[in-house]
Formats: structure tokens, sequence, C-alpha cells
């Protein structure tokens, strides 16, 4: 449903100002593929003109805060962004070059694991990263 939503109506439906920076950051990453910080630094830069990587992480930070991006961070690799909230997906991330595909929730709802002792915690999530090769890679591999 928040497809149908112009990036300006996303922003106001949250309650934060709209402004040319956050429109620009929200389509940049929209269009792109879990894209780290520097490349949605490059995509505001070319929507909007100069903007400082500062203003990008703080603009990062208030979108992610208030729902509207999804921050994922696989170990050892800096912060990538999508679009794609509010459901349990999960990603597969290639060893060698870190490219990151969605992957969709088996039981498509959290936590799709069960712990196998929850030590008295109320579970309501458990993250899941599939580590491996993209096809690329493993390709370059066994040739
Ligand atoms: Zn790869
Ligand atoms: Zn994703």
């Amino acid at each position: 449903m928040t497809q149908a939503l112009t990036p300006a109506e996303e922003l106001r439906g949250v309650g934060l100002r709209v402004t040319a920076a956050r429109v620009a950051l929200l389509e940049t990453v929209r269009e792109g593929d879990h894209l780290g910080v520097d490349a949605i630094t490059s995509g505001v830069r070319i929507r909007v003109g100069h903007i400082s990587i500062q203003a990008v992480y703080d603009a990062l930070h208030a979108l992610t805060a208030a729902g509207l991006l999804r921050r994922i961070e696989p170990a050892d690799s800096p912060a990538r962004f999508e679009r794609r909230v509010g459901d349990n997906h999960h990603h597969a991330v290639c060893r060698s070059c870190g490219a990151v595909a969605d992957v969709d929730c088996a039981t498509g709802q959290a936590p799709c694991l069960t712990p196998s002792d929850h030590h008295g915690f109320a579970i309501d999530e458990a993250e899941v990263i599939y580590w491996g090769l993209c096809p690329d890679c493993s390709t370059a591999r066994s040739s």
C-alpha cells in the first residue's frame, strides 16, 4: 500500500517535513538495490546538487527511525538501505563481492525460527542472513 504514495506523501504520513533532499533520498534508495551511504549520496547529489555526507546521514537516520527505510548491516560490511520495510524478509549476502539479494521469509512472520531455549525471553524476531557466493562469484571461482 505504501507503493502508491509519492515520497512527499510518505514523509507527511510519518510526520516528517518534506524537503528536496529527503524526497531525493527516498527516490534514490527506491531505484537502487540495497545501496550504501556513498551510492546514496551520489544519487541525491545528481537530483538536488550538493549535499554534505553528514546531511545524508542525518536524513537516513530520520527516515529509518520513521520506518520509511530499513537499514541492514551484514557483518564487516557498511550499512545498506532499502525501501522494502514492514515485512520479515531476509537477505542473502555474497562473501566475496558483498552483493545483497532479498529472500522472502519462509514462514512469512517473525520470529520465523523457534529458539531451542528462549531463556524466558519474549522473542519477537530472528535475524537471518544467508551467507555464500553470488552467481557471478561462484562462476568466477569454478572457472
Ligand atoms: Zn559475489
Ligand atoms: Zn531487502
